[in-house]
C-alpha cells in the first residue's frame, strides 16, 4: 500500500492495480469483466500456433526451439495453438518447449490445468537462451502507463492521491513532443517499451520471432486512452485497485522503433483483421462450422468479430519482430 494521503505516480498505481486484479478476480468471459479473442474463436489460436509452424520451417528447423506466451490468461490461445500444431505440424510440435511468462499465482494455476508440460517464469529475463517464438495477445495493453498533460507550454505529470486524480511537475519524464496544444495528454509505457527492447534483443541475438496482438493505433498520437472495464463495460479508472480491469492503448509506432533500435527487423503494424484472413482463419473456422453445424452461427460470429473492422479487425494490431535475415512472416509478405 501507498502512504495515506502522499501522491502516487499513475504507472506506479495502475502495476498495483493490475496485479491485484489478475490476482484476485475471474477477468475473463462471459461471467467475467472482458472477453478476448481467443475466447471469442478457437480458430485465433490454432491460426497462431500455425503461424509458429511455419516460421520454425522458415528458421531452419531449430530443434529445441522455445515457444513463448506472455500473459497466458486461462491458457486458451495456447492450448488451441498446440492442438492445431500437434494435428499439421508435428516435428514443431515434438522440438518446442513451452514457456510461459505470467504474473498471477491464481492465472498459472488455471494455465496449469490446460498446459502441464510448461515453465513459468515472472519476467522474461529468465527464459533460458536460444530461439524463440514468442505470441502475446493482450499483455503490452495491462502494462503500465505514466501520462502527461501540456500545461501553459510545458508537460506536467498525473499522480493518484486518496481516489482522485492530481496533476504535479513531471519528474524525469521520457521524450515526449515539444509542441502540444494546451491540455493534450501524452501516454508513455516504460514497462512496454522495456519489454519490446528486450523481445527485440532477443530475437536478434537468438533467432526467431515475437508476435505482439493488442489494440491501439499504428501512427503516433497524443490523447488519453486509460480506460477501466468491468462486467463487460466501462468503469471508473480509480475504483479500488483490484476490482476493476487497468489497460491502456498499445503505442505501436514508438514501440516498432524502439525494438528497430534494439536490431530487430519490425513487420506492421498490421491491422489484426487483415493479418488474421492472410492466416486462413475464416477458412478454418468455416471447416469447423461445417464439421458442427449445431454451433455454426456461433463459430461463424466468432471469427468475424476478429476480422470485421468495425469490431477488433481494425482497432487491434498484428506487430512482428523478428531476427533480421529471417524473410517476413506469414501475413506480413506484403505489409
Ligand atoms: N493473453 C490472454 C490474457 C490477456 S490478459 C488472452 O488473450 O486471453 C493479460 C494477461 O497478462 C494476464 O494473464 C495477466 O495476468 C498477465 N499479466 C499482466 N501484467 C503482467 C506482468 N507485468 N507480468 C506478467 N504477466 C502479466
Amino acid at each position: 500500500m501507498t502512504e495515506a494521503g502522499k501522491p502516487e505516480r499513475l504507472d506506479r498505481y495502475m502495476a498495483r492495480a493490475v496485479a491485484a486484479y489478475y490476482a484476485g478476480r475471474e477477468a475473463f468471459g462471459a461471467g467475467g469483466d472482458f472477453t478476448t479473442a481467443p475466447e471469442i474463436s478457437q480458430a485465433f489460436g490454432e491460426c497462431l500456433g500455425l503461424w509458429a509452424a511455419v516460421t520454425w520451417e522458415a528458421m531452419g528447423r531449430p530443434d529445441p526451439v522455445l515457444l513463448v506466451e506472455l500473459g497466458p490468461g486461462r491458457g486458451t490461445l495456447m492450448a488451441d495453438a498446440l492442438r492445431a500444431v500437434r494435428e499439421v505440424a508435428p516435428g514443431f510440435a515434438a522440438a518446442l518447449r513451452l514457456h510461459l511468462v505470467e504474473a498471477s499465482p491464481r492465472l498459472r494455476a488455471l494455465q496449469a490445468e490446460r498446459l502441464p508440460s510448461a515453465i513459468w517464469h515472472d519476467g522474461i529475463e529468465t527464459l533460458p537462451p536460444g530461439p524463440a517464438l514468442i505470441l502475446a495477445n493482450e499483455f503490452l495493453d495491462a502494462l503500465p502507463i505514466r501520462q502527461f498533460i501540456r500545461r501553459n507550454g510545458a508537460w506536467a505529470e498525473r499522480f493518484v492521491a486518496e481516489g482522485a486524480f492530481l496533476e504535479a511537475s513531471a519528474e524525469s519524464p521520457p521524450p515526449l513532443p515539444a509542441e502540444a496544444p494546451e491540455g493534450a495528454i501524452a501516454e508513455h509505457s516504460a514497462a512496454a517499451h522495456a519489454v519490446v527492447a528486450a523481445l527485440a534483443r532477443r530475437v536478434a541475438s537468438r533467432g526467431g520471432a515475437a508476435l505482439c496482438l493488442d489494440y491501439g493505433p499504428a501512427e503516433a498520437v497524443l490523447g488519453e486512452s486509460l480506460q477501466a472495464v468491468s462486467a463487460h463495460g466501462r468503469a471508473d479508472p480509480l475504483a479500488p485497485p483490484g476490482t476493476v480491469d487497468l489497460t491502456a492503448h498499445v503505442l505501436f509506432a514508438p514501440l516498432a522503433a524502439t525494438a528497430r533500435a534494439n536490431g530487430a527487423a519490425v513487420h506492421g503494424p498490421l491491422p489484426m483483421g487483415l493479418f488474421l484472413q492472410r492466416l486462413g482463419i475464416m477458412t478454418l473456422a468455416a471447416l469447423q462450422a461445417r464439421r458442427a453445424p449445431h454451433l455454426a452461427g456461433r463459430i461463424l460470429s466468432g471469427a468475424e468479430r476478429l476480422v470485421a473492422p468495425e469490431a477488433m479487425g481494425r482497432l487491434f494490431k498484428a506487430l512482428c519482430l523478428c531476427h533480421p535475415r529471417l524473410p517476413p512472416p506469414q501475413g506480413f509478405e506484403t505489409a
